[in-house]
Formats: structure tokens, sequence, C-alpha cells
């Protein structure tokens, strides 16, 4: 009953040139995957490009952050509304990589925490679909703090939106350990994790839990995605480096078929 969604995060990624390629590439195998949502995620400067590529395809496109903030002197920051504009439909928001490389962590946690809450409500505020990105420090990960680190999170969001809310968001499990390093998580604890954070908002809402679509992120590529997206709780991916190669992306798109 969930449709799989894989989306495919380009980071800091692209050039018009080699977006081009890539863009031709994958619409070139569209059909093949036409039964799964698909996403990019490219630079906010390409977005206009993968706008233009896109529609009228089925696929859909957002960028990798946005701002808490309606409009005003924010410097460098890019609104819901300007999302909209370009008819993005999804964002993503609290990514590891806005957490751990712009000073967030030397921030107090759970302030950073409503700071994505906030995100969160100005993206459904404005129609965009926020994945929220959720996952442990390869720290945490080792101290065995999975679990604590990810129902706090989510406990923010249901406390500060209420359980509702999560009727109109995509959750992506992201272990910071498994982001670009090649060490996937087995399909077996990713499930288990995804099972945790299902169960963490059946405890709220059984219909919500039950039509809520969580993602899994960190290494996924064409040779490993079949078994994750195989697992009962697992919804799809959000992909990074795999996302930049055709052949790979369309590989992880087919299998989430
Ligand atoms: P990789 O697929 O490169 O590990 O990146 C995952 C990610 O961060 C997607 O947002």
């Amino acid at each position: 009953m969930r449709k799989p969604l894989v989306a495919g995060n380009w980071k800091m990624n692209g050039s018009s040139a080699s977006n081009k390629l890539l863009l031709d590439a994958i619409l070139a195998q569209r059909d093949s995957f036409a039964s799964v949502d698909v996403a990019l995620f490219p630079p906010a400067l390409y977005i206009q490009q993968v706008q233009s590529a896109l529609t009228g395809t089925g696929m859909h496109w957002g960028t990798q952050n946005v701002s808490q903030f309606d409009s005003g002197a924010y410097t460098g920051e890019i609104s819901a509304a300007m999302l909209r504009d370009f008819s993005c439909q999804y964002v993503l928001i609290g990514h590891s990589e806005r957490r751990c490389l712009y000073a967030e962590l030397n921030l107090d946690q759970v302030f950073l925490d409503h700071i994505i809450a906030e995100k969160y409500e100005m993206s459904v505020k404005h129609g965009i679909t926020p994945i929220i990105c959720i996952g442990e420090s390869p720290e945490e990960h080792s101290m065995g703090r999975t679990e604590e680190m990810v129902a706090r999170l989510m406990d923010i969001v249901i406390a500060q939106q209420g359980v509702e809310m999560l009727s109109k968001v995509v959750l992506a499990y992201e272990p910071v350990w498994a982001i670009g390093t090649g060490k996937t998580a087995s399909p077996e604890w990713a499930q288990d994790v995804h099972s945790f954070m299902r169960q963490r908002v059946a405890k709220h809402d059984a219909n919500i839990a039950a039509s809520l679509r969580i993602l899994y992120g960190g290494s996924v590529k064409g040779n490993n995605a079949a078994p994750l997206f195989a697992k009962p709780d697992i919804d799809g991916g959000l992909i990074g480096g795999g996302s930049r190669d055709a052949d790979e992306f369309v590989q992880i798109c087919q299998a989430a078929v």
C-alpha cells in the first residue's frame, strides 16, 4: 500500500552539462521503473534545469535544504515559497551533512531539532513534502544509542506538531557511519530500526504509522538495493553517490519496482 520512493541527493555535485547527460540517461529508462516515485535533489541553482527536464515525466524534484523563515534578511537562504515557485514537491530536512559540517552539532541538540521541526512546518504549509533525515553518528552507533537518537527527533516532531503532521512527511533513516563510506547497513539492521520508528508512530496513530514512508540512506548502490528494499518496513532509498551515475541510479530505481 505504500508507494516506494527513491530520492537522489546530488549533494554539491554537477554542472549544466553533466546534469543534462545524467537526466537524459535516466529518462531514457524511466519506463522500467514507472511504478516507483522518484525525486531528484540537485543543488538549488540547477532546480530550473531539473524542473524543465522532468516536467511531464511523473518524476519529482526538490532542494537539499529550506529556510524555516518566510522571507526577509536571511542571506544565502531559500524559502519554501520559492521552492513552490519552481514546483518542488519534496525537500530534504536535517541531513547529517547540514548538522555535522555547519557547526550545528556545536549547538544544543534539542534546540537544533526544534529548528528542523520549524523547517518541517514551513514546508508543509507550502504544500511541499519534507523528507526528514534521522540517524545516529558513528560514536552513538558504537555506544548502542541508535534507538535513543532516532526516538528523540521523532518525539520532538510529534510533541511540537502533533502526530497528524507525520501523514504529510517522509522519514529517512540515514546512519551517519553508512553515508559515503561504502559500509551499508545490513538489510536486517535497517529493517529493525525502520520497524522501531514505525512502532514509535503507531503508539500515537496506527493508520498514520501504516502509511508513513521510511527510506533508508547510506551507501545504497545498484548491487545492494534489492535486499534492502525487500524488507517490509523499508519503502525506498535516499541515495547520494549512486544518484550521480545513471546506470547505478536506474538499477536502484528498478530494485524498488
Ligand atoms: P551515499 O549514498 O553517498 O552514502 O549518501 C547517502 C546520503 O547522504 C543521501 O542523502
